[in-house]
């Protein structure tokens, strides 16, 4: 044969040569096919459908979720917008909480309203009842999140949940606070599972990835539709990545949880703090609906501070080292942002008592991540 032949073709039959701890990374668009009759009958025809990283990474998901099905997407947002479009048709109402990550909102609202379903955002504060008597003849989910999005109210997940079922009505939550690991939704009743791997299952900021687990053979099948129909895709390197970060998840959360819980106790002590907004907290909002279902607390809380000038919230922010200023969290990485400009586009906020801030806090020590808050106030102070 010719070289440009031989070049092609040497080298494709190595198999692996040794059992390693991680799966195999597997590179492939194509699918390579045994003989004339596979090519219509085998499954797995086409890479798309991940490979054995991607599959390796599901059923950890699956241990993780406790669920027997796990599809996965190229973000978290993806899985969120997948998966609705997966199980919502036109004619139906789907009910969203406030508190919902705000692209998913305006994925409901932008998206799916256009498409012909009808998108009622409620009071991420209602009880189960109140919500229920928002349940129409065409709703067909409800969307939950909890804590919510940047103002950290807890909804009564197992409530709601029966509820819904008891009316026919699906529940997708999106758990990404809990990272799959603090909180259980299919355990609590809840339909679907939602969340956004590239926070915690990652753990160091670089990976998108997102997920949604059910036990319900039904919903499965629509959601694997949904991936496929949709295209959806992710590479087996990043899975194998994601799945590298699932193997440490309950070690780095349970340090995220105990450092963040230190910072958030000093915190509520300092003058400068109207009110700590972390579910584990005792007294703060939300506390007892954590303390009856959740397991742990991750590290990212918020933070009403006592009314004070917009430069010395500037000025605080400016002056923190340690802590980045960005929105994501989920990483290694301490972070901080301010929130008011992000609440404008919500019509049931409650009037915060001063400014409000979100902090992530990550694997760093505890007593530096204070001493980097205290010079933050001190310079907050001064600029008051
Ligand atoms: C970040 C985030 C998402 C979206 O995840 P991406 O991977 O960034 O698309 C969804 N829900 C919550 C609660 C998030 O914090």
């Amino acid at each position: 044969m010719d070289e440009k032949t031989r070049l092609i073709h040497a080298g494709r039959e190595v198999a692996p040569r040794a059992r390693t701890v991680g799966p195999a990374i597997q590179r492939g668009s194509t699918v390579l096919l045994p003989n004339s009759r596979a090519l219509y009958e085998e499954d797995l025809g086409y890479g798309r459908a991940g490979l054995a990283a991607q599959e390796a990474l599901r059923e950890g998901l699956g241990e993780l979720e406790g669920a027997s099905s796990v599809h996965l997407y190229p973000s978290g947002l993806a899985a969120l917008s997948g998966a609705l479009t997966a199980v919502l048709k036109a004619g139906d109402a789907i009910l969203v909480t406030e508190g919902a990550y705000k692209p998913t909102r305006v994925f409901c609202q932008r998206v799916l309203s256009r498409f012909g379903v009808r998108v009622e955002i409620y009071d991420a504060r209602l009880s189960p009842d109140a919500l229920m008597a928002l349940v129409k003849d065409d709703t067909r989910l409800i969307l939950l999140e909890s804590p919510s999005s940047l103002t950290f109210e807890m909804q009564d997940v197992p409530a709601i949940a029966a509820a819904a079922k008891a009316r026919g009505v699906l529940t997708l939550m999106d758990n990404t606070w809990a990272a799959g690991l603090y909180f259980k939704p299919l355990a609590h009743g809840v339909d679907i599972s939602v969340q956004a791997l590239t926070k915690y299952v990652c753990g160091h900021s670089d990976i998108f990835m997102g997920s949604a687990a059910t036990n319900d053979r039904k919903l499965a099948a629509q959601l694997e539709a949904g991936v496929h129909d949709f295209g959806w895709a992710v590479t087996g390197d990043a899975a194998y990545d994601m799945l590298r970060g699932l193997r440490t998840l309950p070690t780095r959360l349970a340090r995220h949880d105990e450092t963040a819980r230190a910072v958030a106790g000093w915190l509520s002590a300092q003058p400068q703090v109207k009110q700590v907004l972390h579910p584990a907290l005792p007294g703060a909002p939300g506390h007892a609906i954590w303390d009856r279902d959740y397991s742990g607390a991750s590290g990212l809380f918020g933070l009403v501070l006592n009314p004070c000038p917009l430069d010395a919230e500037h000025a605080l922010l400016d002056a923190l080292k340690i802590f980045g200023l960005g929105f994501s969290w989920g990483g290694f990485e301490s972070l901080a942002i301010r929130c008011d400009p992000q609440l404008t586009s919500r019509t049931f906020v409650t009037e915060m008592a001063g400014p409000l801030f979100r902090l992530h806090i990550g694997l760093e020590q505890a007593s530096d991540l204070i001493a980097d808050l205290a010079a933050g106030f001190a310079a907050m102070d001064a600029a008051s």
